[in-house]
Order: C-alpha cells, then sequence, then structure tokens
C-alpha cells in the first residue's frame, strides 16, 4: 500500500499563536490567518442564548459557528461584521475544520482568560479529581508557509468501494470542512459509536472517487471494508491541523498517567475558572 503525500505540520501552542488561525483561508496565491475578537458581553450572551432556544437539533457544529459568527467581526479574510448572520454561517461552515476549533477556543481565552478547570476519572482506580489547565498550553499543529499548498491526497484501497454499479479504487481527500461537524455523531450524545463518527468525518473528507468529484454519501460509504476504513482514518489524522485537545494527567490517587479528551461543550467551556472554587471534588 503506497503511503499517501501527506503534507508536514508544524506545532506550536494556542498562546505562542495567538489570534491568527492554524491553516488559514487561501485567497490567491497566499492564506489569510488574521482573526478578531469582540469582547464577549451580556448583549452576546443573550443572542447566544436566543439561538440555543430556538435551534432545531442543535449539534456542536451549528453552536459554536454562531458563537463565533456572534463574537467574531473577522475570521481570515471573512469580515464577518459586515455579513447577514445566514452568510457568516454559511463562510464559517466552510473554513477548515481545525481553523474553526481553534477559533472557539481563542474565543474562550479572550473571553474568559486561559484558566480552566477539568474533571477527571482515573481509568485504573476510577479516583475522581479536578485540576487546572491553562489553555495557553494547547498543542496545535499549524501550517507555517504563506503560500497556499495542496493538501489533498490520494489514497489506495485494498479491497475497492463497491457501490453505485461499480467498484471504485482511489479516493482523494481534503481538508475537512467545519459542516463535517454539523453531525450529532461527533458529539458523544446518546453513548458515541466510533464507526458514525469515522463515516461523519469521512463524508466531509472525501472529495473525489477515482478522480470523479462525487460527493459520497453514507449508503456509498456502508460498503468500504474496515481493513480500508481503518487505513484512511489513519492517514486522515494525520491531514487533521488545529488544536490538539487531549490533556495529560496524572491521577493524584494510584499515579497511573494517562490521556483524556478537553471537554469543549459551550456550557463547560465557557464558565469563569475561579480560583475560590478551585480545589473543590
Ligand atoms: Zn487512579
Amino acid at each position: 500500500m503506497p503511503t499517501p503525500n501527506l503534507i508536514e505540520y508544524q506545532t506550536t501552542t494556542l498562546g505562542a499563536l495567538g489570534p491568527r488561525l492554524p491553516v488559514g483561508i487561501p485567497i490567491g496565491p497566499q492564506y489569510v490567518r488574521d482573526i478578531e475578537i469582540r469582547p464577549f458581553k451580556l448583549l452576546e450572551e443573550k443572542q447566544i442564548g436566543e439561538f440555543r432556544a430556538r435551534a432545531q437539533a442543535l449539534t456542536m457544529g451549528k453552536l459554536v459557528s454562531h458563537i463565533l459568527a456572534t463574537l467574531c467581526p473577522r475570521l481570515g479574510p471573512h469580515q464577518l461584521a459586515e455579513m447577514k448572520m445566514a452568510d457568516r454561517l454559511l463562510a464559517i461552515s466552510q473554513m477548515d475544520m481545525g481553523d474553526v476549533l481553534y477559533a472557539y477556543i481563542y474565543t474562550r481565552v479572550h473571553a474568559l482568560g486561559p484558566e480552566m478547570e477539568i474533571g477527571f476519572e482515573c481509568p485504573m482506580c476510577r479516583h475522581t479529581y479536578q485540576t487546572t489547565f491553562n489553555l495557553n498550553d494547547v498543542d496545535v499543529k499549524i501550517l507555517e508557509n504563506d503560500a497556499v499548498v495542496d493538501r489533498t491526497f490520494d489514497y489506495e484501497l485494498r479491497d475497492g468501494l463497491e457501490t453505485r454499479g461499480k467498484t471504485f479504487h482511489t479516493l482523494t481527500l481534503g481538508p475537512i470542512p467545519w459542516w463535517g461537524m454539523d453531525s450529532p455523531e461527533l458529539e458523544g450524545m446518546n453513548g458515541l459509536n466510533p464507526a458514525l463518527r469515522d463515516q461523519a468525518l469521512l463524508r466531509a473528507g472525501i472529495t473525489k472517487v477515482d478522480g470523479e468529484p462525487i460527493q459520497v454519501t453514507d449508503k456509498d460509504l456502508d460498503e468500504m471494508t474496515v481493513y480500508d476504513k481503518s487505513g484512511l482514518m489513519d492517514a486522515l489524522s494525520h491531514t487533521i491541523p488545529g488544536p490538539q485537545l487531549i490533556v495529560e494527567t496524572a491521577c493524584n490517587k494510584c499515579t497511573q498517567k494517562y490521556w483524556q479528551q478537553l471537554e469543549w461543550s459551550y456550557d463547560v467551556f465557557f464558565k469563569r475558572f475561579s480560583r475560590s472554587l478551585a480545589g473543590k471534588s
């Protein structure tokens, strides 16, 4: 199996990168990366609350888009402040998944500071405890060069994909747009099914099938063998830039070291860290 030609990303931290998209949006031959954020006031909090109250089938994908559309006058080349809400949401949905997630986390740091309280449960002894985490320390995979590069790659399937009356052999995968996150499968609601999560990411990431621009459906992807799917997911995992939302910790009872996903849902994430409440568990 040929190794796909993957782009190299550099790693920095959120604190070092600041108000800048990890990849950026191509305008002509260059990426545009600056982010502008307005102060998060009660007015914006009310607007986000109203959106949540009236939105149907609200996914984290939709909610994050709305938060950025409300709090960011500008994301790269998008002058959101001058656009209608529907156009802002459309522009954000087409941005790179890593860029949107980064902007969301940066917005939190801008509004409430970098410190947050994280609850852990040790996988060994089940002890639960809380620690303080500094979001400025989050690792971020970035594209360092300013010149636009081709971020797609071809992947040869071993077993092929039998669908639409044919067998396809080569898939082209591109950067995953944020709309790929507009899917309840990616949020751990009702128990996360990893197969549904993989399907949602592949649906958003596959841009061509045997060289033809085809938007694959869940029905097409149902025919993919687990062998091919795991290879694809592995290749895809190297191509997702942006913040790495895993936190290393050591259990303060049995000292076991482990990793845990950083919880970034709005209610947990947009909560001010209070030193007087810290340390209670
Ligand atoms: Zn433990």
